[in-house]
């Protein structure tokens, strides 16, 4: 095949982006937005020897998995991008690519993952589901300011306030924050000279208490007029705080160091289960609170606590499995990198009464080496842990944190993954130090993108 050929293929797999992937005599071509079991016309956009890049032109007979999408944009759009298939085949690609990366990645037997997997955890209602957004803001060609979602990796921004993910409240937030920008010609931050003063507006909503906050995130040190614009902010029902974070740099990070309120509170309040959480912006927090109460309540069954055990969550963020695992341990460390995320975590540790949780700032491959070490030095029974819960962001665990947790010999270990790949890889090396793989559970956290979330439980192998 060559650039610009035109092919009809039957899609016959999804690729890991959630493309579909069709042959043509023996050359595999990959196709964005078209869905398993489609039969396309394609043009080819980019090829290589063996395998190629089509633009999906035309679907002559549609795939029984292919579903009207609920947002017109859910083909430009970076957000989701299995919007066209149906949900309960997104759930079926999904339990394969856990499925998929443990045995190829992880090398384990298929035998084994076929007896411990269990069937992933899907959604009554898959739209709607995010507490939080992120809207980047440009201009447009006319030279008004414009937000929505950047278009698959680029950053064009699509401009849609209505994010069938989202919220029905960030609509009217963000066409408030557009026509007061409108009205004292307030510009977007532009990436490529960097001017302009507004970058991103960041809105969480509690799905429990309803309470709404909104952050701009700002190329400068204010915004003028702002107090008309909390004024009008303060309308929406539910909304606690405004607030500002400051970010000068050009790099592709969203949010600043540091934020301020300008009215109200800085943080929305929410429950998971019986535990209250207050979030601040700098804070992570999961996006999808139906299905993370579904997952860690796994977690809590994994760890399957007595009443006096030790355990670690490490990556803890706000502390939200420490505190949903406090209410059974004995004692709970928790060890987070970002700062204010630890205050939050001490903070709803106090909020809901609990005071057999610790809270460390720093690296979980640093400090726990560092406690360990410490602890071995003092010849403290600390070195062990009953349970240890690890909820790494999609790199994965580092090495040196995964040695110190085979040290500390924990009788469990649960690993709560967002991404497939390196939990694969983690519990390869894990089970070549003396654990075994006994329950593995995905959980669709994230409904129309290809991203899943994971739920294992390892066990110590008995001598
Ligand atoms: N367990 C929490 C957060 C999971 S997200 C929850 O369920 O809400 C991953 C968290 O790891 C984020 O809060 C991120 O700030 C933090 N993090 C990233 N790298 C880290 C590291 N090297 N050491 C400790 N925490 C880290």
């Amino acid at each position: 095949m060559q650039k610009n050929d035109t092919a009809v293929i039957e899609i016959t797999d999804i690729g890991v982006g959630g493309e579909g992937i069709g042959k043509l005599d023996g050359y595999t071509l990959f196709v964005k937005d078209a869905v398993i079991g489609d039969r396309v016309e394609v043009k080819v956009i980019k090829a290589k020897k063996n395998y190629g890049y089509g633009r999906l032109m035309r679907v002559i007979d549609p795939s029984p998995h292919r579903v009207e999408p609920r947002c017109r944009f859910a083909r430009q759009c970076g957000g989701c991008q299995i919007q066209e298939m149906s949900y309960e085949r997104q759930l079926e690609f999904k339990q394969k690519k856990v499925y998929d990366d443990l045995v190829r990645i992880g090398d384990f037997a298929p035998e084994l993952i076929g007896r411990v997997m269990e069937p992933v955890v899907g959604m009554d209602d898959p739209f709607g589901y995010r507490n939080k957004a992120q809207f980047p803001f440009g201009t447009d060609r006319e030279g008004n300011p414009v937000t929505g979602f950047y278009a698959g990796r680029t950053h064009d921004i699509i401009a849609n306030t209505d994010c069938a993910l989202g919220v029905p409240e960030n609509r009217e937030i963000l066409e408030i924050i557009l026509a007061f920008m409108k009205k004292y010609q307030i510009p977007s931050y532009n990436e490529k000279t960097g001017d302009g003063l507004i970058r991103h507006a960041l809105i969480r909503y509690g799905f429990v208490t309803k309470e709404i906050m909104v952050c701009l995130i700002i190329n400068g040190s204010g915004i003028p007029h702002a107090d008309e614009l909390i004024r009008q902010l303060q309308a929406i029902p539910g909304m606690t705080g405004v607030s500002v974070s400051e970010n000068t740099r050009r790099d592709n990070v969203i949010m600043g160091e540091t934020y301020h309120v300008l009215w109200g509170k800085g943080y929305i309040t929410d429950y998971i289960g019986k535990i209250r959480y207050q979030i601040s912006p700098l804070s992570f927090y999961q996006v999808n609170p139906v299905q993370t109460e579904k997952l860690y309540s796994f977690a809590l069954e994994y760890a399957d606590l007595k009443g006096g055990e030790t355990v670690w969550d490490l990556y803890c963020g706000i502390g939200t499995i420490s505190l949903f695992l406090a209410q059974k341990a004995g004692k709970v460390y928790g060890v987070e990198i970002v700062p204010q995320a630890i205050e939050d975590a001490r903070r709803n540790a106090e909020l809901n009464g609990i005071k057999n949780a610790e809270f460390f700032v720093g690296k979980a491959e640093e400090v726990l080496p560092a406690f360990y070490e410490q602890k071995r030095a003092e010849g403290s029974a600390e070195t062990h842990a009953d349970v240890i819960v690890v909820d790494p962001p999609r790199k994965g665990c580092d090495g040196k944190l995964l040695d110190t947790i085979v040290k500390m010999a924990p009788e469990k270990v649960v690993y709560v993954s967002c991404d497939p790949a390196t939990l694969a890889r983690d519990l390869k090396i894990l089970c070549a130090n003396g654990y075994e793989l006994v329950k593995v559970r995905p959980v669709d956290q994230f409904p129309m993108s290809v991203h899943v979330e994971t739920v294992v439980l390892m066990s110590k192998v008995k001598e």
